[in-house]
């Protein structure tokens, strides 16, 4: 049988192609975003966690942090335990709303005393009513905050992360405004931008061609949210100006009772959507665990990132 050129060119795509049963490239970085726990059950909660991701071998474990004083001293204690009991690189989330650049500092020596000197370097939200939660001596933007970073006297020891918004931040004046704040953000001196979760994967890939075309050629690191609570996240989601797009709502709708099922639909999900920013050029990704391990793993799993098996190399051998 003759092949014809138009089927060989089929097949060529065809083998391309990822299928979702096909692990794909171990040079993809991840890394797992968690909080700062508020209860000995929540902490045990979290060391289960971290034993389960840690042997993933992630870039980085963050602690998310408070803004406007609420969990600020339960970032540090989870930091400084996570820096002395594991050999994770660990980054601290750092916001200035609501603090003098001093109060800021105070954070920074706290972190770097415990060994740690990543940063997501964040502006963080004022809390409701109380303006846009800038204080007299404090930083107004993230980009200040990266400024005064670089500008202590261990400023080029640090590794600093920022936020970047594939859907626009909320309260960003226009979509140009925003990629005009991430530019200054790098030019203060930041290593790579994370981004907000999103599920319009499609709108990313036009937001990241934008972002490329402005000339930041920073890493940016996919924000993945793997669905754990759907009727939460809509919530969250409408907050932080992530658009949940209605084929979501036709999938999850009605397994608020079933979870198992919408564990196994999210693992898929959130699957689909990092293949196809591989595609795309996506080489990191950053999981928004929520303190809950399985749906990272899995999704890690279906990336072609596991931990090393005990035995393999003798088996193999
Ligand atoms: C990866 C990631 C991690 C995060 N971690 C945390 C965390 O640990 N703790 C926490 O509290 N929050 C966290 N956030 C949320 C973040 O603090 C908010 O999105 C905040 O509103 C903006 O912070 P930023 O660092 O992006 O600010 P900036 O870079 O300074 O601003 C981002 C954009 O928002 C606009 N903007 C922000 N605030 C205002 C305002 N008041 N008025 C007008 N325009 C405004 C800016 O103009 C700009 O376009 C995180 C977000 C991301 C994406």
């Amino acid at each position: 049988m003759t092949i014809q050129t138009s089927d060989r060119e089929t097949a060529a795509r065809l083998a391309r192609r990822p299928w979702l049963t096909t692990p794909i490239r171990p040079e993809l970085e991840v890394s797992f975003e968690f909080f700062p726990p508020g209860s000995s059950a929540a902490n045990n909660q979290l060391d289960s966690c971290i034993a389960e991701l840690a042997p993933l071998e992630p870039s980085f474990v963050s602690v998310t942090y408070g803004a406007g004083g609420t969990t600020q001293e339960r970032t540090v204690t989870t930091i400084e335990s996570l820096a002395a009991s594991t050999d994770l690189e660990v980054a601290g989330h750092l916001t200035c709303v609501g603090s003098t650049a001093e109060e800021v500092d105070t954070v920074v020596d706290s972190y770097v005393a415990a060994g740690v000197r990543r940063i997501v370097a964040l502006r963080g939200d004022a809390p409701p009513g109380e303006g846009d939660g800038t204080v007299d001596g404090g930083y107004h933007t993230a980009a200040d905050l990266v400024t005064g970073l670089r500008r202590r006297p261990d400023g080029d020891q640090f590794d600093i992360s920022v936020a970047a918004y594939p859907e626009i931040h909320p309260k960003a004046a226009s979509a140009t405004a925003d990629l005009e704040n991430l530019e200054r953000k790098f030019e203060a001196g930041a290593d790579r931008a994370i981004t907000q979760f999103f599920f319009d994967t499609d709108v990313f890939v036009r937001w990241f061609e934008t972002v490329r075309m402005a000339g930041i050629s920073a890493p940016i690191v996919a924000g993945i949210m793997p669905v754990t609570n759907f009727t939460k996240l809509v919530g969250f989601a409408e907050r932080c100006g992530t658009d949940i797009p209605s084929w979501m709502y036709d999938l999850f709708g009605g397994l608020d009772d079933s979870p198992e099922i919408r564990r196994m639909v999210a693992a898929t999900v959130a699957a689909e959507q990092c293949r196809l920013l591989v595609e795309h050029g996506v080489r990191h990704f950053h999981f928004y665990t929520m303190n809950q391990p399985e749906l990272s793993v899995a999704v890690c799993r279906m990336l072609g990132i596991k931990a090393a098996e005990a035995g393999a190399e003798s088996l193999a051998g």
